[in-house]
């Protein structure tokens, strides 16, 4: 990745640029008792889970908005001057926003959606120069694989990773291969990663005759794996691999065994590698992973007749206990379709649920989980940052480039383009 000479260390905001916003909000996660405005909850009672979208009804998010005479959290002036910023670059500029970045910053986006729909997107945009990536590092990196040579993808803030993608790097996946090759199991297993992941893992299956996955298409895409190898190495999201694999594949649990790259062997031995057909990396995503089966009791005792909707991330007994499971895109498809009167605890990114609350009043949307909060690394793409990164484009200075290199591309790429060559994927979300 080639960062240029303008951006912090820490992904702070460079120059003068920092407005006076009032000190970040803490305590998100806090014990809150109810007032006897809500009927159905005594006084004293911590709720379970919020119900978004209520104004200042003490149902909606709790201790966790400001109110009385502050500033609003996007300051008008640096609204202004990303406007302008945005119409100087013209249609130079293509901002990608995914479904968990800020209200703050998703106003700028050109097109909403998930990593992959946001890279191909970016695909889809020859002319465009500058890609700006509102979104995590390793969405930034697939940007920059699928497009041209002379484009420019830029990622606002280069602090925005993913505690996932961090999970796998390439020095404990070759590790985990020669454990496989001593084995004798690694020419018998195909290695699938999820597109959260970064390029050199993505490269890494390409290299092995792998592929990548996304959360909609795992099932289809462990079907073609299972065709080329008897098993599976799934990088880097124990809970989606485990997920699709038993829930949608019909194999067992007892199938599955979990590769630790932090113990020796993965703490597998021999036999358990030769045993398993889904070898789960040790790897999660540290806000799906928080939802509890005891979240979606609670919310079906409080909420009559409500539908639990989680994304394939969460824990497999969550996933259990859901109604309905699925990608972002899937998420919003259920509730935009949903008649209104529908009542939904959805376990996913809490910017998105509450966009989705604010979208459809008609409906009840309520966030599953209260001991789970904002993605951190997305939220750190704010509006300060989207305003830099934008301004120095205007000024003709390229910022927070994103590249990935030639033969991590090349690899990651071939990765790529089996799991688009499968039937119908061209179509999906
Ligand atoms: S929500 Fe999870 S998988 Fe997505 S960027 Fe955040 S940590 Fe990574």
């Amino acid at each position: 990745m080639a960062a240029d000479a303008h951006a912090s260390a820490s992904g702070g905001v460079p120059g003068s640029l920092r407005p006076p916003f009032p000190p970040a909000r803490s305590g998100y996660i806090v014990e809150v008792t109810t007032t006897p405005a809500r009927p159905d909850v005594s006084p004293g009672t911590p709720l379970s889970l919020f119900v978004l979208g209520q104004g200042a009804d003490p149902r909606s998010e709790r201790g966790v908005e400001c109110p009385g005479d502050l500033p609003p959290a996007s300051d008008p002036a640096l609204v202004e001057r990303a406007r302008r910023a945005k119409a100087a670059l013209g249609d130079r500029l293509f901002v990608l926003g995914h479904h968990y970045q800020r209200d703050e910053v998703i106003q700028f986006a050109d097109v909403t959606g998930d990593s992959f729909k946001l890279a191909r997107e970016a695909a889809a945009r020859p002319d465009a120069e500058f890609i700006v990536f509102c979104g995590v590092h390793f969405m930034a990196e697939s940007a920059d694989i699928l497009t041209s040579a002379d484009q420019r993808v830029i990622l606002p803030d280069l602090a925005a990773g993913c505690s996932m993608a961090d999970m796998a790097r390439l020095s404990q996946v070759e590790d985990c291969w020669d454990t496989l090759t001593d084995a004798g199991v690694a020419g018998r297993t195909v290695p699938v990663t999820y597109m959260n992941s970064s390029a050199d893992i993505k490269a890494f299956c390409g290299r092995h005759g792998g592929v990548v996955c996304t959360s909609s298409n795992a099932k289809s895409v462990l079907a073609w794996a299972f065709e080329r190898g008897e098993k599976v190495l799934f990088l880097p999201d124990q809970h989606l691999g485990r997920n699709t694999a038993v829930r949608e594949m019909g194999l067992d649990l007892a199938d599955c065994v979990v590769f630790d790259p932090h113990r020796p062997n993965g703490g597998l031995t021999t036999e358990e590698l030769q045993r398993a057909t889904m070898i789960l990396w040790k790897g999660h995503c540290s806000v799906h992973g928080r939802f509890t089966t005891q979240a979606v009791d609670d919310v079906r005792a409080r909420v009559p007749g409500v539908q639990v909707l989680v994304h394939p991330e969460c824990q497999h007994e969550v996933v259990l206990k859901a109604d309905q499971v699925g990608s972002t895109e899937f998420i919003i498809k259920a509730v935009e379709k949903a008649p209104a009167g529908s009542k939904w605890a959805i376990g996913t990114d809490l910017n998105l649920v509450k966009r989705l609350a604010a979208a459809h009043p008609e409906q009840e949307i309520v966030f599953l989980e209260k001991h789970v909060c904002y993605c951190a690394t997305m939220n750190r793409i704010d509006l300060p940052h989207l305003v830099w990164a934008l301004e120095n484009l205007a000024q003709g200075h390229v910022v927070n480039q994103i590249v990935v290199d030639d033969d991590t591309a090349r690899y990651a790429r071939e990765a790529l383009q089996r799991m688009l060559d499968l039937p119908g994927e061209t179509t999906k979300d």
